[in-house]
């Protein structure tokens, strides 16, 4: 097994052993891609929501957020054209008779050659030790370099023939590279079929009048419907943002990846509209605000990178990806998409209804541009668990894992540790988080030695354990253990809100962006 999916795979029993994500309906042996939040995962992922929301919506006087619903008008889903065109390339193995996207088949090649790079660099790493140069490395070593330009030359080709949707040379390209079933290891493929992603449902209670509908693909067409209404009610004037967050569902042929990819998944996404001819400025702003956004996570500016896309959507004239370093390689957290008038332009076509701004400056009607970031909150989940992940070795040959979330998505703030649980310690530690749960999210724990309910915090990602000793009942003060340094500090008790609230508050976090 590989470093990387042996990292992955820690994550995954992490989040399932302490309460962070579950499958669904696992009695019933789950459902494929479809994942539950448990009781700490839903509270990390309700304070990412948070983090975004406040950062769009409470600190951008010209942004509101709405919360439209997840069915629409089906035309809705004809004029955004992902009736159309909302499809991915699949292919069938006609021995297993498993179905696969036919470019992740493709991409899973490329992954293969970029792992066995991976590995040389690894090597090479521990051999040279302080002094390796990973790029010159990756410039010199013939291998490296022989198998960085396979890798290459095969994404230029998937590329293209994805642009031109030759799904001839799709499977062409498949059968050059002679990949095989995963499944059944044949080589034995069907032609390459469209599939759209759109799950349908019906409204209505008769068989004749019931209406088809789709679940939303994306929450950006709920924004895009109610533009007028908003502009017009808040009495917004250009520039201005529309904000949302909520479920979006798509039925992913590969679904894999634990919650990077599922069929159910929630999105938060921001539709900025802007005069015509001003999108190239607010585009490369969005890029610069939203990467600023990340970095204030402290997670490690090594952590992303952007990716500008070359094959553009229907709809859009320039967009980019901000990937992340996941267990599993970099990867699309998120997407910032220059959406021109597209959208409500083709609603305004299929409505007959005018959707337009009049520009005071201009003196003139236009349908507005629009600027569009969209990530995924289950994603980013993912990426602020997987990196927060640490196994740490101490002194003396033990070891712990620690959860370093940054403090403000932590599930819980503080922990509050009697001793024992005799000598009216649990009573005063009682009132400690009687106290403070007025202000951040405090947990009691009485049960086991201290040491191990420090471990036990440490694995759920707890930054402050605060413990009530003997001592406590004479001075009232207690010990703070911070999670990531371990360092102890006695502290007053009636200091503590202050101390803590500084360090653990929204607030704090929002200041750093
Ligand atoms: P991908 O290329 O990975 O399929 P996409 O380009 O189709 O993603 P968008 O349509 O731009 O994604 O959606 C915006 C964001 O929504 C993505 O950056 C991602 O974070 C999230 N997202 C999209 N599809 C899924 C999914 N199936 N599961 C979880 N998150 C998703």
């Amino acid at each position: 097994m590989t470093q990387q999916t042996e990292q992955f795979k820690k994550v995954i029993s992490h989040a399932k052993e302490y309460g962070f994500v579950f499958p669904s309906s696992e009695i019933y042996d789950g459902l494929s891609a479809v994942y539950d939040y448990a009781q700490n995962g839903a509270a990390l992922k309700n304070n990412i929501r948070e983090f975004w929301w406040k950062a769009m919506v409470q600190l951008n006087e010209n942004i509101v957020g709405i919360d439209a619903a997840i069915f629409m008008h089906p035309t809705t889903w004809k004029a955004s054209g992902h009736v159309d065109a909302f499809n991915d390339p699949l292919i069938d193995n006609k021995t297993s008779k498993k179905r696969y996207r036919a470019d992740v088949l493709v991409e899973e090649y490329v992954a293969k050659i970029e792992g066995k790079i991976e590995k040389e660099i690894e090597k090479a790493a521990k051999r040279f030790g302080e002094a390796f140069d990973e790029a010159e490395f990756r410039a010199t070593n013939p291998r490296v370099k022989a198998n960085q330009e396979k890798a290459d030359a095969i994404l230029k080709r998937l590329g293209k023939s994805l642009e031109k949707e030759d799904l001839a040379d799709l499977k062409a390209l498949i059968e050059e590279l002679e990949i095989s079933c995963p499944e059944s290891g044949s080589r034995e493929w069907t032609d390459v079929k469209q599939f759209n992603l759109m799950f349908g449902t019906k409204l209505g209670a008769s068989a004749e009048t019931a209406m088809d509908l789709y679940l939303r693909p994306e929450t950006a067409q709920g924004i895009f419907v109610n533009f007028l209404n908003v502009q017009k009610t808040g009495r917004m004037k250009l520039p201005f943002g529309i904000a949302q967050t909520g479920k979006a569902f798509r039925n992913e042929i590969v679904a894999r990846q634990f919650i990077f990819r599922m069929r159910e998944f929630e999105q938060m996404e921001m539709q900025f509209f802007i005069a015509p001819g001003t999108q190239k400025e607010w585009y490369e702003q969005w890029k610069e605000k939203r990467m600023k956004w990340h970095l204030a996570l402290g997670m490690g500016a090594d952590k992303y990178r952007f990716h500008d896309h070359e094959k553009l959507a229907h709809y859009a004239d320039a967009a980019a990806d901000i990937e992340f370093r996941f267990p599993f390689g970099f990867k699309e957290l998120e997407g910032i998409h220059s959406r021109t008038d597209f959208d409500l332009g083709s609603h305004e076509k299929y409505t007959g209804k005018k959707l337009q701004y009049f520009d005071p400056e201009r003196n003139e009607n236009y349908v507005p541009y629009v600027v569009e970031t969209s990530i995924g909150l289950d994603r980013m989940f993912l990426a602020v668990f997987s990196n927060s992940l640490t196994e740490e070795a101490l002194e003396g040959g033990a070891s712990r894992t620690v959860l370093k979330f940054p403090y403000a998505l932590a599930p819980n703030k503080a922990a509050v540790l009697p001793l024992v649980k005799k000598d009216g310690l649990p009573e005063l530690a009682k009132t400690i988080v009687e106290e403070l749960k007025w202000h951040f999210q405090t947990v009691y724990d009485e049960k086991d030695a201290v040491g191990r309910r420090y471990r036990r915090q440490d694995a759920l990602g707890t930054p402050f354990c605060i413990t009530v000793d003997h001592q406590t009942l004479e001075d009232q003060t207690v010990t703070v253990r911070e999670r990531d340094s371990m360092k102890q500090e006695r502290i007053a008790i009636k200091a503590l809100k202050e101390k803590l609230l500084d360090q653990v508050s929204m607030t704090s976090l929002l200041k750093k962006i």
